[in-house]
């Protein structure tokens, strides 16, 4: 975006931070109202068109000042007070408008806030917010996953002065719409190989550019929202790294973080939604009589109560901290636990009926619960498996010895 454009969006951002010598009703009210007027309508059932639909979408957001709850004004965010953010995701989880696509928002941006030089700030964080780039994350190898300080990427520098690049070669895999990205944001190797988390570096990668092969992979409910990455001699300008050379890490602990922390507040509001929305399923079908049935609809409930608390802890050690901290990871399990034991005795309660898969006549509520049951067995997988969640608890929160084949986190 030109610097006029951005100029002129500026009046009605300034609108949208307006709302900031308002109540917290008067907030809410007005962007009830936002939402409603300029929603984005129903969403496109083809896949090309949801994209073109967000997208549109995330520039509407921004331009009228309503992207980026937690952003610093800066970067084009509205840097909103903690109850405002709160207000803000329960806000979006009930106008059910759809969240940036990409990892970029939730993990990159934050990194590059905190570590990016002003340009990068200015330029990438608010390219990101308007949605006019889709940034995916290159962390995990074939054989670099839980444990990423072995990864094996290489970059090596060659040239002088601004025509310095570096030389990537490696593989990159399950990267999240990766199929869709325009930037990577990568971790690769400066050091020597035995330097593990010494020798790595974090480097922004143009999807586009010569020697960047992106191949989708199936997935289990029969999506292609991964990808596999392969970069052969791709040349990346030396300032398109964040950080300086060989010190990635503390950026890995930072994006890992805002990972597991990312959007926790909005699912704690989206499967508040979700919940009423099987309370009313059991209704519907005469089985909240049966006393399991009400047990366990008993038992959501308390779970999506405690996810919406732990969710208030980590937006306001971000507040504080500038980091949300080893709770991202208490909050990661609390929700990947949830929504797979939600969908899971969803498919029970339907019976048969709950294994009508999308394309039929009779599949209930177009198979969301089933379809839900198959994506959410990867949720203990994504942003660092549950047995890491759980050691980084161990260790971090409650402070017993350290694994010691782990690098600290
Ligand atoms: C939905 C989803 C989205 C993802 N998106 C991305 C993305 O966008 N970008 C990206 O870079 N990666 C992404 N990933 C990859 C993800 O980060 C890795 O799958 C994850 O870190 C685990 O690595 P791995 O698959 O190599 O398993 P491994 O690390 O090989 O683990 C295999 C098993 O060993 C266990 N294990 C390993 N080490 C320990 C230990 N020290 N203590 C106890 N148990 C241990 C693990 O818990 C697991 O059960 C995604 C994965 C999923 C499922």
């Amino acid at each position: 975006m030109g610097t006029a454009q951005r100029l002129s969006h500026a009046s009605e951002q300034d609108k949208a931070h307006a709302l900031h010598g308002q109540t917290d009703e008067e907030f809410r009210s007005r962007l009830q109202a936002f939402f409603a007027t300029a929603g984005p309508g129903l969403r496109p059932r083809d896949p090309k068109g949801r994209v073109a639909w967000t997208r549109a979408w995330h520039a509407e957001l921004y331009d009228r000042g309503y992207a980026g709850p937690s952003f610093p004004r800066e970067v084009g965010g509205m840097d909103l007070s903690f109850s405002r953010q709160v207000i803000y995701q329960e806000e979006t989880a009930r106008a059910k408008v759809p969240g940036p696509l990409g990892s970029g928002v939730g993990i990159a941006a934050p990194t590059i806030v905190t570590y990016g030089t002003e340009e990068q700030r200015q330029t990438w964080v608010r390219a990101m917010l308007r949605g006019d780039e889709i940034w995916c994350q290159g962390f995990s190898e074939p054989d670099a996953g839980s444990d990423l300080p072995s990864l094996r990427t290489t970059a090596r520098r060659e040239g002088s002065g601004e025509d310095e690049v570096y030389v990537v070669n490696g593989q990159k895999v399950w990267t999240s719409s990766g199929p869709l990205a325009d930037k990577l944001f990568c971790l690769v190797r400066t050091g020597t190989q035995e330097s593990r988390q010494k020798g790595i570096t974090y480097l922004v990668i143009d999807a586009h550019a010569p020697g960047v092969t992106i191949r989708s992979l199936k997935d289990l409910a029969g999506g292609s929202f991964f990808a596999e990455v392969f970069l052969d001699d791709v040349r990346v300008p030396v300032t398109d790294r964040i950080g300086e050379e060989n010190e990635g890490w503390p950026l890995v602990r930072t994006s890992l973080g805002h990972e597991r922390a990312a959007g926790a507040m909005n699912q704690a509001a989206r499967y508040r939604r979700v919940l009423n929305e099987l309370i009313a399923l059991a209704q519907e079908r005469g089985l909240v009589a049966d006393p399991l049935v009400r047990d366990r609809l008993a038992d959501f409930e308390i779970r999506v109560r405690l996810m919406r608390f732990n969710a208030e802890r980590i937006i306001e050690s971000i507040l504080t901290k500038g980091e949300p901290g080893p709770t991202s990871s208490v909050s990661r399990l609390l929700l990947t636990s949830f929504e797979q034991d939600l969908h899971e005795f969803a498919v029970d309660m339907l019976g048969p009926d709950g294994l009508i898969t999308k394309g039929s006549d009779y599949a209930i509520q177009r198979a969301r619960w089933l379809t839900g049951f198959l994506t959410s067995r990867a949720a203990t997988i994504g942003a660092g498996t549950a047995e890491i969640q759980r050691n980084t608890v161990a260790e971090q929160v409650l402070k017993l010895p350290r694994d010691p084949g782990m690098p600290l986190r």
